[in-house]
């Protein structure tokens, strides 16, 4: 019989949401008449902006008609996305990025885990702990890792984010060839400085390194000295990819886009030294497994960068970074430390007993469901997640409930 990758065995079963699933019905079953509310959800619950929604009208006609009929576009993107991307999201920052290294795609999500493929398979990996799982998954599907032992795989370089260094991983004491790093962070909330990054970025140039940036929420920074992009700190041309996405600033999780920006400066060499174009290999790659994202879909993410998209997505952003502020300050109420969720959706919590047991006591006391921070690595044990996407209304009777349960 035909036989399995066996890479595939070596993946840890992901209980963490269907675990919660179980103990979330358990719950409903004893307790019919009192309605839960989810707070662990990292989906948006806005709708779509109206700029995004006219433009996506408009170009459903346009392929209507047979002067505006799109068939097969560029895998890459349609220039006038890759140029608003350009313009909108690099130059206007002064970070100097050209509409030629941002690949277009359906999601952030594929190009992190996809982006594995181009490099070797004996390379040294620096994952977060804890982590966003797509980053570990697919580096350990494409068998770059030995079996799990105590909740980690062997051989990654785990970077631990902690209470100690406001998590934010310090630099390893080892070389490494691929360095995950995600800010504003997906679970924890936190954001790194300018210093924090140019600190990467140089680590990475010592080791002739790679830093893969997802940037995924990076419209949620509000505090003006934090960098929004890694291009913008010195010699990240050399050394790092960036992902974003239009998920999380502009609704997209339904309606699918993202984009990759890899600069052409950037390489990487083969066995016998020789140095190839990151660009020219994730190009390769993209064209070969990848018919481009609809052009409808990209006339709505190209409205993100119109005046009134973007007055939009400030206030959609605004709107559940105030849910997060009502987050924050009832958990600090109660005497939590937080981090998270003055620049990020997501506020991370020091529970001071295990993950799953603070999990529970929400769950069972306030009707309140929220994500354990066991789920996301070894570090999250002792925290929980709280995201701040969803209504106002929900958050309030959520927090108004919590403080009631354990005040
Ligand atoms: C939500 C999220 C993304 C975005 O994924 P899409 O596939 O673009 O929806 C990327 N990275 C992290 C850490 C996320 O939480």
């Amino acid at each position: 019989m035909i036989r399995i990758n066996e890479n595939y065995l070596k993946l840890k079963a992901s209980y963490l949401f269907s675990d919660i699933a179980k103990r979330i019905a358990a719950y409903q079953e004893a307790n019919p008449d009192s309605p839960i509310i989810k707070l662990g959800i990292g989906d948006v619950t806005e709708p779509l902006p109206a700029a995004c929604r006219e433009a996506f009208h408009a170009a459903i006609d346009e392929q209507g008609t047979p002067e505006g009929f799109h068939g097969y576009g560029p895998e890459q993107g349609y220039p006038f996305l890759r140029e608003a991307i350009a313009q909108g999201d690099f130059k206007s920052i002064g970070a100097d990025i050209d509409a030629s290294e941002i690949f277009v795609s359906d999601g952030a999500k594929c190009d992190s885990g996809n982006i594995q493929e181009i490099f070797g398979s004996d390379i040294k990996i620096a994952v977060p702990d804890p982590v966003y799982p797509v980053y570990v998954d697919t580096n350990v599907m494409a068998g770059r890792t030995g079996a799990m032992v105590d909740g980690r795989y062997e051989g990654f370089v785990y970077l631990e984010s902690t209470p100690e260094n406001g998590y934010v991983p310090s630099i390893p004491g080892e070389k490494v060839d691929l360095i995950y790093l995600c800010f504003p962070n997906n679970p924890t909330g936190a954001t790194a400085t300018r210093d924090q990054l140019k600190a990467w970025v140089d680590y990475a140039k010592e080791c002739g390194a790679i830093i893969l940036y997802d940037a995924a929420y990076v419209a949620f920074l509000r505090d003006p000295e934090l960098p929004r992009s890694i291009f913008e700190i010195e010699g990240a041309r050399e050394v790092a990819i960036e992902f974003r996405s239009f998920s999380k600033n502009a609704g997209f999780t339904g309606t699918r886009c993202a984009y990759t920006v890899i600069p052409k400066e950037l390489n990487a060499q083969d066995a016998s030294g020789q140095e190839h174009s990151v660009h020219a290999l994730w190009n390769r790659r993209h064209c070969t497994k990848f018919n481009g994202v609809s052009y409808p879909v990209q006339k709505a993410a190209a409205a993100v960068y119109t005046e009134q998209g973007q007055a939009e997505i400030k206030a959609l952003t605004d709107f559940y970074l105030e849910n997060a502020k009502i987050v924050r300050a009832a958990m600090e109420e109660l005497g939590y430390s937080c981090v998270g969720g003055d620049n990020a959706p997501y506020i991370w919590i020091q529970t001071g007993q295990p993950s799953w047991d603070f999990f529970d006591l929400l769950l069972n006391k306030a009707g309140v469901v929220c994500t354990p921070g066991a789920g996301f690595g070894t570090c999250g044990e002792g925290h929980i997640r709280i995201s701040a996407f969803n209504s106002r209304a929900k958050i309030e009777e959520a927090m108004s409930r919590i403080k009631k349960a354990l005040g």
